[in-house]
């Protein structure tokens, strides 16, 4: 059946997000209708409203969201009316070579999955009856989306805030993830963690848990260095303090770091995170750039000094794995989530989310959806 929802939508590049009343589809063949319960504010849905991640607007926003599913699509077993769901920015086929061998994050239908649904057409419409495009297939910053399959994961939310539960689908996966899945630090590490807003922090408290002895967090915000403070940093740096940034971190590291993660979005900053390195050491690029962003990398670490430079998406998730796993951190008290909410929104204060993003107000802004609809 077709639903009236507010939705958050990117109508022109530059331009404030604007808050509409859109119309959603029913599911069709393979597809399920969620209610979204809450929707986290992550810098890549604004990066959608700038430029920086060009996906064509019109554009509904959002991709870390929890919802409770409606409506069940034609040839669907793995979901049922009631189920908790988030959402998945990647989606999974199951069957390409990358979801076989067990890195889903890199599923080629995620390539198809980028502003429609896989088939490339919507279940979004606006008031004139005009198709509105969803961030990564997701579209999840309204009160209700229709996904594909692959891009929703059934859990198992009782008693989890829904707001805690739809930061894991993207900044606690993908910053906790780098640590944990793709660079898979070793206890007594000495971590550097660039970039402390909702996924660095997930970085923070992601080689927190791996034992590392020493974190350091490295922001231009200082009201952030403190926050990354409480969820692990034993160290904090502002780049802005020191004239040469990579020569006061390897200072402050005895030599260089064994592991560094770049979660802002700069090629100068991954220049960083990879200069800060000890010989050996690795750097992990979280961020997502503009487009033909480059940076310069001194190509003989990799041969004398044996530096290893990597990538991680999604925190190298297998989500249907991990964001289970990650609700049980947080049931067991391991994993702070509580505390990176630093602001709610009603989908109607969408505007100022973004306002105080861009402004570095919170740790975590979040949208928290009516729970009388
Ligand atoms: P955020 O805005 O919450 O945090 C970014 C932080 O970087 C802020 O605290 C800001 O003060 C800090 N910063 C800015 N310039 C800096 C500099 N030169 N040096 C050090 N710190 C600096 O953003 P977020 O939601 O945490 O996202 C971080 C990045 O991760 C974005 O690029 C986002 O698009 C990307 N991201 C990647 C993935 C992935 O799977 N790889 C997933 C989600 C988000
Ligand atoms: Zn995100």
């Amino acid at each position: 059946m077709d639903r009236k929802a507010k939705a958050v939508i990117t109508r022109e590049t530059g331009k404030p997000v604007v808050v509409e009343e859109i119309t959603v589809s029913g599911p069709q063949r393979g597809e399920i209708t969620i209610r979204l319960d809450a929707c986290g504010v992550c810098h890549s849905d604004l990066s959608a409203t700038n430029g920086t991640i060009a996906f064509p607007p019109p554009l509904v926003l959002g991709h870390e969201g929890a919802g409770t599913v409606v409506e069940v699509g034609e040839g669907v077993t793995d979901f049922a009316l009631g189920d908790s769901v988030l959402s998945s920015y990647i989606n999974m086929c199951g069957k390409c070579r990358y979801c076989s061998t067990g890195r889903p994050e890199l599923c080629d239908m995620a390539g198809k999955t980028v502003f429609t649904l896989p088939d490339g057409s919507v279940r979004t419409h606006d008031a004139q009856g005009q198709p509105l495009n969803v961030f990564t297939g997701c579209g999840v910053m309204a009160e209700y989306a229709t996904l594909n399959v692959g891009n929703a994961v059934k859990v198992d939310a009782k008693g989890v805030k829904p707001e805690c539960c739809a930061l894991i689908s993207c900044g606690v996966m993908t910053g906790w993830g780098a640590v944990v899945n793709t660079a898979k630090v070793r206890p007594g590490s000495i971590c550097v963690v660039f970039g402390t807003g909702g996924v660095g922090l997930n970085a923070v408290q992601g080689c927190a848990m791996s034992g590392a002895s020493m974190i350091v967090a490295v922001d231009t915000n200082d009201a952030k260095l403190s926050i990354a403070k409480s969820f692990g940093a034993t160290h904090t740096f502002n780049p802005a303090s020191a004239e040469d940034p990579v020569k006061a971190l390897k200072k402050l590291t005895a030599g260089g770091a064994d592991y560094a993660f770049e979660c802002v979005g700069h090629g100068t900053v991954l220049a960083q995170a990879f200069g800060c390195l000890r010989k050996g050491g690795m750097a992990v690029m979280v961020g997502v750039t503009k487009a033909g962003d480059m940076t310069s990398i001194r190509t003989n670490s990799f041969s004398m000094e044996e530096k290893v430079l990597t990538g991680s998406n999604l925190g190298g998730a297998r989500p249907r794995e991990d964001f289970p796993r990650l609700i049980g951190l947080y049931r067991a008290g391991r994993l702070k989530l509580d505390e990176l909410i630093t602001q709610r929104y009603s989908i109607d204060e969408a505007p100022q989310a973004f306002d105080d993003l861009a402004s570095g107000r919170n740790a975590r802004g979040v949208i928290v959806f009516n729970e009388s609809k």
